[in-house]
């Protein structure tokens, strides 16, 4: 290990290289982590604003590794879409989910979706309407009942090929979800230029909205947008009854956030939110 030379510029050079080291490190146990069964998902519930009926779930990617401990997806998604690891583990993530989510629907849920999220890396890969159909198919999971969520960074680079996708899937029957609604720079231009039918409202609007009259006016003002343009308005990051009395005022048809249910793993899921929907 390089020696500290004791000045700023030192310090800085060695704890640039930790950074590198705790990168190499984390991509080469996140490349053993799908093997290992170190990956698993959680369930985060979405419900009507006004009812609080069931309408669907988020599926969200958790790992727990053997060598690092938990890892958030926050740290690890981004090192798999810049590793290319994202494809494989994307994959995995869609098998699984819509695996499960079939399941609920035999068990009788109606009008249940789930909501996935695609990084960028996945959905430009060539091969993934080819792997979305297999997976509908092989699992039996209506594209109907599959949102996935995107997030404009997929947006930026303005190729042709994205819009081609996007079409395609539509085709498909899957819906698309504008995720983190409102934290770029050009959802709305986005929104008239690619065939969405959800916009997610970043929770960091949703947070400050007791105290924060912009973020009031920008959520109102985005879900009367959506209404003009025939999306639908699902919020996130909902944590309290205010927070959720106001989003409901608003016309804001669908929430979601710890105030209604943390994501939990899927036989929790099963005993709190989908026995007490059939029930
Ligand atoms: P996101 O898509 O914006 O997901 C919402 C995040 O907000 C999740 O964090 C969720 O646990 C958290 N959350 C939900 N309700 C509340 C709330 O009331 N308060 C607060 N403070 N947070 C709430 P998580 O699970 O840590 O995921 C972070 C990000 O990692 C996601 O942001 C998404 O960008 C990415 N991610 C997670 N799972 C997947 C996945 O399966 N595939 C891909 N490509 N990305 C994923
Ligand atoms: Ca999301
Ligand atoms: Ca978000
Ligand atoms: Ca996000």
């Amino acid at each position: 290990k390089v020696e500290n030379s004791g000045n700023s510029y030192g310090f800085y050079q060695s704890s640039m290289n930790e950074d590198v080291a705790v990168r190499v490190e984390m991509e080469r146990h996140l490349r053993s982590a799908l093997q290992n069964n170190e990956l698993y998902l959680h369930y985060q519930p979405i419900f009507g604003s006004d009812d609080r009926r069931l309408l669907g779930a988020e599926v969200l990617v958790r790992w727990r590794s053997e060598e690092l401990g938990f890892v958030g997806p926050d740290n690890f998604i981004p090192l798999a879409e810049q590793t290319g690891l994202i494809v494989e583990i994307g994959h995995w993530i869609l098998k699984t989910a819509c695996t499960q989510g079939r399941k609920w629907l035999d068990e009788g849920l109606k009008d249940f979706y789930l909501a996935v999220n695609i990084s960028p890396r996945q959905l430009r890969h060539q091969d993934f309407i080819y792997l979305l159909k297999s997976v509908l198919d092989e699992t039996g999971f209506p594209a109907q009942a599959l949102v996935l969520e995107l997030t404009e960074g997929l947006l930026v680079k303005k190729d042709s090929g994205t819009a081609q996708v996007l079409d395609d899937l539509k085709a498909l029957g899957v819906m698309l979800s504008m995720d983190d609604f409102g934290t770029g720079y050009s959802s709305l231009a986005y929104l008239k230029m690619f065939p969405f039918d959800v916009i997610k409202i970043d929770r960091s609007f949703v947070r400050d909205l007791a105290v924060d009259a912009s973020d009031q006016q920008l959520i109102v003002a985005a879900i009367e947008m959506a209404k003009a343009l025939g999306l639908k308005v699902v919020a996130e990051g909902v944590e309290t009854a205010q927070q959720l009395h106001f989003l409901r005022d608003a016309g804001c048809y669908s929430v979601q956030g710890y105030y209604l249910s943390k994501p939990i793993d899927p036989m929790l899921f099963s005993e709190r939110i989908v026995e007490k929907e059939l029930a």
